[in-house]
């Protein structure tokens, strides 16, 4: 096996957001964790594209995070000037939880406008929030096609069952982490999700590992608590998982 083999996969992190984020970047090639850094401001963009340059595990994501949207929307233009230049998009989506729905309406504007500039270039792979919006985030998808040319992969899904059905029917890939699987009910949901679209995240440093913010070395985490949503041992989980990366990555390569 190739040392360019990953083992695992985070595929959502803020990787930037750590003190000591310049070890972070160094620790997903050490440990051979292919790593999808998102980032929640455009501004955030060179920065974190200069740190993966030399860690070949890490992809970085051009962000604009729906919770950011109103105070930084001078910062559109950013997001555009650098869209070209990423084939990874996130964080973006819509968050319609109470301290941030005052926010709602300029979300959905910028969300439409950067599933446009996808669906209009293509080749993209996006990071989706939905936080008590996931009707909106599917119906947007729906309505402005970026799954034509693009991928989408919806993180800390927390929809029902009939819009992860939705989800799958339109092709989105969902990305899991621990804290999505610590209740019974959403296990079972996670559960019913196509085997072939699961990725794995931590979301650190906004989820706990132990007391501790998680990092991208705490996924396996994650295959271990997969085992017994979808009976099945935990060295095909972690296959099956980089099967799908290889997958989603290679099929958005158009
Ligand atoms: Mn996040």
């Amino acid at each position: 096996m190739s040392s360019a083999t990953p083992r695992f996969v985070d595929y959502h992190c803020h990787l930037d957001l750590y003190p000591d984020y310049a070890n972070q970047f160094l620790a997903c090639t050490e440990k051979r964790i292919a790593t999808l850094a998102v980032t929640t401001t455009p501004r955030a963009w060179p920065r974190n594209r200069e740190l993966a340059a030399s860690s070949p595990f890490v992809r970085v994501g051009l962000g604009f995070h729906p919770q950011l949207v109103a105070e930084r929307s001078s910062e559109f233009h950013l997001f555009e000037k650098y869209f070209s230049e990423s084939r990874f998009i996130g964080e973006v989506g819509l968050d319609a939880s109470p301290q941030h729905y005052r926010s709602y309406s300029e979300q959905k504007k910028t969300f439409e406008q950067i599933l446009k500039l996808c669906a209009g270039q293509g080749g993209k792979i996006l990071s989706v929030h939905s936080v008590r919006a996931t009707r909106d985030v599917l119906g947007l998808i729906e309505r402005l096609r970026p799954l034509d040319s693009s991928r989408v992969v919806l993180h800390w899904f927390g929809g029902t069952k009939a819009e992860a059905q939705l989800a799958a029917n339109l092709g989105c890939y969902f990305s899991v982490n621990a804290e999505m699987l610590t209740k019974d009910a959403r296990r079972a949901l996670v559960g019913t999700l196509p085997l072939n679209r699961i990725l794995t995240e931590t979301d650190g440093p906004f989820t706990n590992t132990l007391n501790q913010p998680s990092k991208p070395a705490d996924v396996p985490r994650v295959i271990t608590m997969l085992q017994s949503v979808f009976g099945m041992e935990e060295e095909e989980l972690r296959k099956q998982v980089l099967a799908n990366l290889d997958a989603l990555e290679s099929e958005s390569n158009i």
